[in-house]
């Protein structure tokens, strides 16, 4: 444990720590003054989306909006495995045993996602689907879910491999495990971020924030200064800490805290263990700071797999300079970079 976490358990023994499990980002200083910021707001994903636009003109807000819009319209089908759509179309594919051609960014998305697995030595697997599904993990039917037994779990789970098994030509997947089923839930809101980038600037939008549900990337600065993004407890209400996020960076929080499927009255993460099957417990938050937002929304799903005792080792071995991780009984880890950055609140 750090020093500055040493310094601020003494100061806050008050303090809830399971409590902090609760964590999400929360963002502070967004609003800045002129007349030509603006903030769009939409439901998409299954979640809120925020993107707060600094110093544009009409027609860039009105061009931001429609083209965001469509754009996750678009990727709420083709990217969602229980959507008619793209990602869909390829998992009937492995499935039966044939050919899927992919188109140019899912498959780099989904390439992506394999050198991860990789990476993480399993503990990202994007081809659990079949698992996540049985598990309820997406709440898809109108029946509350009824908890697998062992038997089946371990099924799924050796039908399933890995992205790595994946065999390509080209952008064709010629080769899978039939029980393989992508399910890129824990990767695809990077991508998304990255695409939104592009989007904001190409239509020459220097400054703003994308956020969806909480998980953020910033472009330039606000009005000046960095983004300033508090890390709470919901249930405490004001943050603990705050960070500045700088121009290019994306934060990701990853946790059992908001999305959880209940199962008999118990509480289950919606983060499966690719070594058992079964959803972690050990851990409750995770957050990653990375210029790379694809890689800090999958290493924070792999950092609540490993939990505290991989911590430093996964950390390390995806590159990963800022992240913080809350356990189940709420004590915190973080890297030694993240806790340089941190600033704690009184
Ligand atoms: P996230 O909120 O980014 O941590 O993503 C969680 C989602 O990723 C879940 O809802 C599943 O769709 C999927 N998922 C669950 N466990 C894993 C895992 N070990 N590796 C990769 N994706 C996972
Ligand atoms: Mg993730």
């Amino acid at each position: 444990m750090t020093s500055i976490l040493q310094a601020f358990y003494s100061t806050r023994s008050s303090l809830n720590w399971r409590s902090l499990g609760l964590v999400s980002a929360l963002l502070l200083s967004a609003c800045g003054g002129g007349p030509r910021d603006q903030t769009l707001e939409f439901f998409a994903l299954g979640t809120e989306v925020s993107v707060s636009l600094y110093a544009v003109n009409e027609r860039q807000a009105e061009d931001a909006s429609e083209q965001l819009q469509s754009y996750f319209t678009r990727v709420g089908h083709d990217w969602y495995p229980w959507n008619p759509g793209e990602l869909r179309a390829i998992n009937i594919a492995i499935e039966l045993q044939e050919p899927a051609d992919v188109s140019p960014r899912l498959a780099a998305i989904i390439r992506r996602a394999a050198q991860i697995e990789r990476l993480s030595n399993n503990r990202f697997n994007a081809g659990l689907g079949h698992l996540t599904e049985r598990w309820g993990l997406h709440m898809l039917g109108d029946e509350p879910p009824s908890k697998p037994n062992i038997n089946e779990v371990a099924k799924l789970l050796a039908q399933a491999l890995g992205v790595t098994s994946i065999r390509w030509i080209d952008d064709r997947i010629v080769g899978a495990p039939s029980g393989l089923m992508l399910d890129l839930g824990g990767i695809a809101k990077g991508a998304i971020l990255e695409d939104s980038v592009q989007i904001l600037q190409s239509l020459d939008i220097e400054n703003a924030i994308v956020n969806i549900g909480g998980d953020l990337t910033v472009i330039g600065d606000v009005n000046g200064r960095p983004a300033s993004i508090g890390i709470r407890s919901p249930t405490e209400e004001t943050p603990f800490a705050t960070i500045d996020v700088a121009a290019g960076e994306t934060i990701v929080t990853s946790g059992d805290y908001e999305r959880f499927v209940e199962i008999d009255g118990a509480r289950y993460s919606h983060i499966l263990n690719p070594r058992t099957g079964y959803p972690v417990e050990h851990t409750s938050a995770v957050t990653v700071i990375h210029t790379d937002a694809m890689l800090a929304d999958a290493a924070a799903t792999a950092l609540m797999v490993g939990g505290p005792a991989e911590f430093d080792q996964l950390a390390s071995a995806l590159e990963v300079e800022f992240a913080l991780l809350i356990d189940a009984s709420g004590d915190l880890r973080l890297t030694p970079a993240m806790d340089l950055r941190l600033k704690w609140l009184d």
